[in-house]
């Protein structure tokens, strides 16, 4: 299946999208102000051309209206970033995706529309910061403010027991929701799984609840 996407601003984020998108197969248009930029993605996106973002006729002209999913990663620049959201979202662009680049960027983004907003600054050192406090949390992804999944090493106290053994949705309120098992995966294990040693659990719950999971048995 090929989908459209458009991105705008080609630095180390936005151009890293566009990579990833076009090695996936996908139709990319990729854009930015800066010719050694645009030329940089020549032959890797499906079209790369110099346009300014926060020029509304040079969007239309680029036909940006038939793109389902523009992603805007225009980083330091957060006046440029914010108008050419809103004339993204005034020209009915279906999912738009935008980095921000600080707390009040991110406030703005979304009340002018944005579907997603992304922070990876933040958000890679924040994961970056679980991975350095435990060495079995392999990887987190948060859902909310307070309620994350996380992929866990199994611990030495949950080896060669059952979910049911060490009763973890009543004692600590988490759900197992997948165990990596080698190169299987386990989508909703029995409540009678035995966990082995070097099974990767994936849980989901509130971060409280997944701490004291962590602390007692990871
Ligand atoms: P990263 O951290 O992802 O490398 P950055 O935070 O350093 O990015 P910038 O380099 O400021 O971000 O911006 C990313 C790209 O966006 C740059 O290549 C820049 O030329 C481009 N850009 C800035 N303003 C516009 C605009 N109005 N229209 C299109 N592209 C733009
Ligand atoms: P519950 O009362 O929690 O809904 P249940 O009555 O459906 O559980 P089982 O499915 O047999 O009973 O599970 C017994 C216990 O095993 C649960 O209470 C829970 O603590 C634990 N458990 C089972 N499956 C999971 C899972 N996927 N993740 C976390 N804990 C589980
Ligand atoms: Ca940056």
């Amino acid at each position: 299946m090929k989908r459209e996407f458009a991105v705008i601003g080609l630095g180390r984020f936005g151009g890293s999208i566009c990579r990833e998108l076009s090695e996936e197969g996908m139709d990319v248009l990729a854009i930015d102000t800066d010719e050694d930029k645009v030329n940089e993605f020549k032959d890797i996106a499906s079209h790369a051309v110099i346009a300014d973002a926060t020029d509304e006729n040079a969007l239309k002209e680029l036909g940006i209206r038939n793109i389902d999913h523009v992603i805007v990663a225009i980083g330091d620049n957060i006046h440029a970033s914010i108008l050419a959201t809103l004339i993204l979202k005034e020209l009915g662009t279906k999912t738009l995706t935008v980095k921000a680049q600080n707390d009040y960027h991110e406030k703005v983004l979304n009340k002018i529309g944005a579907d997603h907003v992304v922070h990876p600054e933040r958000d890679m050192g924040r994961r970056i910061a679980h991975n350095i406090i435990s060495n079995n949390i392999l990887d987190y992804i948060e859902l909310s403010d307070d309620h994350s999944v996380v992929e866990v090493k199994a611990g030495s106290k949950m080896r060669g027991k059952s979910l049911i053994d060490l009763d973890i949705r009543a004692q600590y309120g988490c759900n197992v929701v997948a165990i990596k098992r080698n190169r299987d995966i386990i989508v909703s294990p029995r409540a009678t799984e035995n966990i082995k040693e070097s099974d990767v659990l994936i849980v989901i719950g509130a971060d409280i609840d997944i701490s004291r999971f962590e602390k007692h048995l990871v």
